[in-house]
């Protein structure tokens, strides 16, 4: 693990950098081609999650100071459980296992951490309970599931997941990053249109996640006309846009995002609100 590659950096420091900001989700995919040699990373994830330590004070590559770090090695710590398909599914019995077993109170630390190795090898029955699992997250577990092939895995699921891919430099997807693509395509009209499949697929997948992703999008739009200076995104596009503009984007995001509660064909909603602000910009 000392040389790492450059996706392999960029991954340390993506995780580095919401481990500082206590940006932690209850969920990620890791969509890795090679997962086994990839788990050593996938174990320094774990280990930035579980480890006592202050995140300066370990290193967690290679972590020799700490017991955490050593039985997460060993594969031998209590907080934290690996599911790994039995012949060629992963079965709900495990899953069930599982939810038992971190139902318990912990006797050894706050957090809780459990791996789910090729998440596409989930049944119909085991995915149900991994997502009701989910669905009602408990604040000090999280669930990283890997997999080869995101597309393989369940809508349902990805939804509720963070995304992360490791099989290609270029295509790795962070949650700020993916705000700041929408932001950059929202604020050039035709572009929400000619990467309607692009953002489909990766960034507004469903009801729940556009909910999200607008939310945020009012939140920076807000925060820039109140002249909050938000480090995280490249706010340069905005200084192009009239104020005026700006406001208008935020009023439609306040009156689409409503309907979205209802039982609306999602589909027709996201063609309105584009309709919607292209005729803004
Ligand atoms: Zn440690």
């Amino acid at each position: 693990m000392n040389n790492l590659t450059d996706i392999q950096n960029k991954f340390v420091s993506y995780i580095e950098k919401i481990m500082i900001s206590n940006k932690l989700s209850h969920a990620y995919l890791i969509e890795t081609e090679d997962s086994s040699t990839e788990f050593p990373l996938v174990l320094l994830f774990v280990k930035m999650i579980l480890c006592p330590l202050e995140i300066n004070k370990c290193d967690k590559l290679n972590c020799s100071k700490c017991n955490v770090c050593r039985l997460i090695d060993e594969k031998n710590f209590p907080d934290f459980e690996i599911i790994e398909a039995d012949g060629n599914q992963i079965k709900k019995n495990q899953l069930l296992e599982l939810k038992d077993e971190f139902q318990k109170t912990s006797l050894i630390g706050k957090r809780r951490v459990y791996v789910i190795k090729d998440a596409e090898k989930l049944n119909p029955s085991s995915a149900n309970t991994i997502l009701k699992f989910l669905e009602e997250p408990e604040e000090n577990i999280i669930a990283i599931l890997l997999t080869r092939n995101r597309y393989q895995v369940l809508d349902t699921i990805l939804s509720r997941c963070q995304i992360l891919t490791l099989n290609d430099a270029s295509m790795m997807i962070r949650y700020d990053d993916e705000i700041a693509l929408f932001i950059k395509y929202l604020f050039n009209g035709k572009d929400l249109f000619i990467h309607y499949k692009e953002i489909l697929d990766n960034i507004l997948v469903d009801k729940n996640k556009a909910k999200e992703v607008f939310e945020q999008v009012e939140k920076i739009i807000l925060g820039y006309l109140g002249g909050k200076l938000n480090s995280d995104y490249d706010l340069t596009i905005f200084k192009e846009i009239e104020k005026k503009t700006l406001l208008k984007y935020v009023s439609i995001i306040e009156e689409e995002i409503p309907k979205l509660v209802y039982n609306i064909n999602y589909k027709l909603w996201l063609d309105s609100i584009y309709t919607r602000f292209v005729e803004v910009c």
